[in-house]
């Protein structure tokens, strides 16, 4: 089967996107484009902000509306509608990040809570998504994965993350909602890892409700997969994995330079688009026992995914796999992918401007850094505004 040029179809990709609208996201990567700019604009954004500048207005109808659904999650639900139309789901995710307050987490995670509920029974919100530092203190991750003794107060509030990360997992099991929760740097993730274990076997026994999230930038995620394979199959319940590259890549490297520890991550771009491609072909050999979310924006992982869907006479429509994009990028994947009827949704952050700009930025520097998603973004955009003459 030749599906090489599945994604080049823009009249498909951009038809949710108004003329000003296209104009503006060309507008949008041609300045994250240059990664002067970028370091610039985030300087200037953050003391901006910081000083109560009254900046929130420009970069609402710049940046964030382009990367974000709203405010709240009723800003959203037009995109919801309008993506659903086109055969395309929705993953809202509540992206205040970087604050380190008790009530903040409880709060955050009372959000996911209640997004579960509301995404029940509405067939265009199928997952419910939250980070582990959302729902708790990023050094207490930290001391567990380190096998460090925590204070008492500590303590105190690791049972409160452990409560949080229960609830949630439980209101997804009962409204039969998944939930996606995301992976962040190596240097806490096993404590995050141990609580989604400990979820899985909770609430995954009839079918997995709860997905952690393997990056395949780090080497060691194959024997981590098949050891939870095994784990999962002598307890007896099932496992939900999103597959990702990941998104801290220098912050990594640079932290077991200065350490000097051996970088978990692979040794080249091409070692990790191997161990992802890998990884995606175990558990698409698995999946009675392992349900799969394929988050990338790569188009070789993904007509990879589709044609061994179709040598495995793997339906577009079984629910064990889906494909997801974040919003504002890849929409020749996305909406492509709907077109032709594969399971695919849509990440859709929102949130208060000020809180979900740590999101923005990573969102501006990995478009930065990434060199050819920007190109094949920008060519893209370009092709459709000479479809449309604009
Ligand atoms: C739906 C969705 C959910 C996501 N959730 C998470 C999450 O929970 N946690 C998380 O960390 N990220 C998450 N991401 C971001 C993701 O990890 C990537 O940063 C992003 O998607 C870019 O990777 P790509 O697969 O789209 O492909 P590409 O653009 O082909 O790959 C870029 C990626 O390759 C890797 N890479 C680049 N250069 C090298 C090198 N020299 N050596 C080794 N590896 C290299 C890096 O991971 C880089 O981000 C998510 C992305 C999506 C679409």
């Amino acid at each position: 089967m030749s599906t090489k040029n599945y994604f080049d179809n823009t009249e498909i990709a951009f038809k949710l996107k108004s003329d000003s609208e296209l104009e503006r996201a060309y507008f949008l990567f041609k300045m994250i484009s240059k990664e002067p700019l970028v370091r610039i604009g985030t300087a200037v954004t953050k003391f901006a902000l910081n000083v109560n500048l009254p900046v929130e207005g420009l970069i609402r109808s710049t940046v964030f509306d382009h990367f974000c659904g709203g405010i709240s999650e009723m800003d959203c639900m037009g995109t919801v509608d309008r993506l659903y139309d086109v055969g395309v789901s929705s993953v809202l995710d509540f992206s205040v990040e970087g604050k380190e307050e008790e009530a903040q987490f409880d709060a955050t995670a009372a959000k996911v809570e209640e997004l579960t509920y509301f995404a029940e029974n509405k067939d265009s919100m199928p997952f419910s998504v939250f980070k582990p530092t959302g729902f708790g203190k990023f050094q207490i991750f930290q001391k567990i994965t380190e096998k460090k003794p925590l204070t008492e107060a500590e303590e105190i509030q690791w049972q409160q993350v452990i409560r949080r990360y229960d609830a949630v997992s439980k209101a997804g099991h009962e409204c039969n909602i998944s939930l996606l929760i995301d992976s962040e740097q190596s240097w806490m993730q096993d404590a995050a890892d141990m609580l989604c274990e400990q979820m899985m076997e909770k609430y995954n026994k009839e079918k997995p409700i709860v997905f952690n999230t393997l990056q395949c930038y780090r080497w060691d995620r194959m024997e981590y997969l098949k050891q939870q394979h095994e784990q999962a199959r002598a307890k007896g319940y099932k496992l939900g994995f999103k597959i990702v590259r990941g998104a801290y890549l220098e912050a990594e490297n640079e932290r077991a330079l200065e350490n000097n520890y051996p970088t978990p991550i692979c040794e080249s771009k091409k070692a990790t688009d191997d161990n992802f491609d890998e990884i995606m072909a175990y558990i698409m050999d698995h999946l009675d026992d392992i349900s799969l979310f394929v988050g990338t924006h790569n188009e070789n992982s993904t007509y990879l995914a589709m044609e061994l869907m179709e040598q495995k006479s793997i339906s577009k429509i079984d629910e064990r796999m889906w494909f997801g994009q974040l919003y504002g990028m890849s929409d020749h994947i996305t909406f492509n992918l709907g077109e032709l009827g594969y399971n695919v949704a849509k990440y859709i952050p929102f949130g208060p401007v000020k809180d979900v700009m740590p999101y923005l930025i990573r969102r501006a520097e990995e478009n930065t850094s990434v060199a050819g998603q920007t190109g094949r973004e920008l060519s893209l955009l370009k092709k459709e505004r000479q479809r449309r003459k604009l």
